[in-house]
């Protein structure tokens, strides 16, 4: 993402969400991945594809559709009128890593000798740069500069030495050292598999004769199929037409879920390994109303993640819960490419004030995250315009200090506000009255107790070792 881009959204971004469908009774999968993904959108509006097969047509036979965009910009009547098949595996992408270029969309799809192996990633592995040169030194030339490949060129590489595809996959990620939740479509079973640190989400749903693989459990409930289960942290799942086989050899209980996606990432109707999205949220904004209160008249919640936190705050405050913003549900990818758009009016676009609601008041506004502190500055100056008299910030994480190395966009050291300020610093650039964040010993209450997370944009304790390429500096 270029710098002004960045200034505009001045947000974190997931990477992807991924989706795979396999139908044992033949019954033709491609809406179900369509609605399905549609419900994934918000885990990335850059690009997106599905692809589909028949299990009982010929090995290797895949169709496929995949371009720049949202899915309803990409995924056309025309562009999917002949993709027919029983099968099937989808992606939304943003690109946090591996440049933003039609030739990094996904699923990607690889021809071998085994015949073909259409795989959709969320995360990001560390160690790519390590196995992608042990395979360009054997000869392998690489097409697209993300990690996916790298995962891909390695279970075709198991494979040949393999019994069963799901059996490469777990050969493969012994190697692998990140995030990564991976849906793998082979040409006769449909294959799930979660990092052994269960970083992103990823859980298995039924709807009649179909299985079901989705990022997250909202993309379940849109299309009418029942949630089975989560995948485990290490558990490699395998769909063929005889039911479901599970590999767990690689789980362990040293778990380290991104916990960003409960605070931010995640639709809050979604549940991640049993716990709700939405309920975390609440927990998230009763915790800021302990531990930071303030006198107020309206506590407001900037869209969308920022509602459910300040509804709690709300809850265990007793100040009523007030809707502030409006929010234009329509600017997509297109808002952010014009670089010339004028910077001011970025977030007015976005985001308008209803005075109704704050004019004359002490409001407390709760978001989720600072990043830059742009964004949070303007919002804070749109409330006070439409009348609010004093603005009190409350935020459901801790601060920003350091970059992610697994799949999403936390900027590195000096672009993150927090940094190099302190709170009260802080409190000034963004003309609040008052600031505060949930403190990192809560962290674990909004999930609850026993839940492995990572928490190492905020406490620089990374879970695995570090990419080759951050510098010491880079790791302090
Ligand atoms: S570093 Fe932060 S954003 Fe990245 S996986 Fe860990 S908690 Fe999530």
């Amino acid at each position: 993402m270029n710098k002004e881009n960045s200034y505009i959204t001045d947000e974190i971004h997931e990477e992807c969400g991924v989706l795979g469908v396999y139908d044992l009774d033949g019954n033709d999968v491609l809406s179900t991945l369509y609605y399905g993904l549609f419900a994934l959108q918000h885990r990335g509006q850059e690009s997106c594809g599905i692809a589909v097969s028949d299990t009982n047509g010929p090995k290797g036979k895949v169709l496929s559709c995949k371009g720049m965009g949202l899915i309803s910009e990409v995924c056309t009547d025309e562009s999917l009128e002949n993709l027919k098949g029983n099968i099937g595996v989808g992606h939304v992408r943003y690109s946090g890593a591996g440049e933003n270029s039609i030739h990094n969309t996904q699923p990607l799809v690889l021809n071998y000798i085994k015949g073909t192996l259409c795989i959709a990633q969320n995360g990001s592995i560390i160690n790519t740069e390590e196995l992608r040169e042990e395979l360009e030194y054997t000869g392998a030339i690489f097409q697209t500069t993300i990690d996916t490949e790298v995962i891909a060129y390695h279970i075709a590489r198991e494979r040949l030495t393999s019994k069963t595809v799901e059996e490469a996959v777990t050969k493969a990620m012994k190697k692998l050292v990140g995030a990564y939740s991976l849906v793998i479509m082979s040409p006769r079973k449909l294959i799930g598999a979660r990092d052994p640190f269960g970083f992103h989400p990823l859980c298995i749903g039924r709807k009649g004769s179909s299985y079901i693989l989705a990022s997250e459990t909202a993309a379940l409930n849109a299309v009418d199929a029942e949630f089975v289960r989560d995948v485990l942290p290490g558990e490699v799942v395998m769909i063929n037409k005889d039911g479901i086989y599970s590999d767990t050899s690689l789980c362990t209980n040293n778990h380290a879920r991104c916990i960003f996606e409960y605070i931010y990432f995640a639709r809050p109707d979604s549940h991640i390994d049993g716990v709700s999205v939405y309920n975390s949220r609440i927990m998230a904004g009763r915790i800021l109303a302990q531990t930071n209160p303030v006198e107020a008249d309206v506590v407001v919640g900037v869209p969308d993640s920022g509602n459910a936190a300040a509804l709690g705050y709300a809850l265990e405050s007793g100040i009523p819960f007030g809707m502030a913003f409006v929010k234009n549900s329509y600017v997509g990818r297109t808002f952010i490419k014009p670089k010339q758009a004028a910077r001011t009016s970025s977030v007015r676009i976005k985001l308008n004030v209803l005075p109704e609601v704050v004019e004359g008041k002490r409001v407390v506004m709760i978001d989720d995250s600072i990043v830059r502190g742009t964004t949070c500055a303007k919002i804070v100056k749109m409330l006070k315009k439409a009348g609010a008299t004093e603005v009190h910030v409350r935020i459901s994480s801790p601060p920003f200090l350091y970059p992610c190395y697994y799949g999403t966009d936390v900027p590195t050291g000096d672009q993150l506000i927090a940094r190099n300020n302190t709170i009260d610093q802080i409190r000034q650039m963004i003309g609040a009255d008052s600031l505060g964040y949930l403190a990192l010993d809560r962290l674990n209450d909004i999930i609850g107790k026993g839940m492995g997370y990572c928490d190492a944009c905020f406490t620089g304790n990374y879970p695995t070792k570090l990419p080759k390429c951050v510098s010491k500096e880079e790791k302090k």
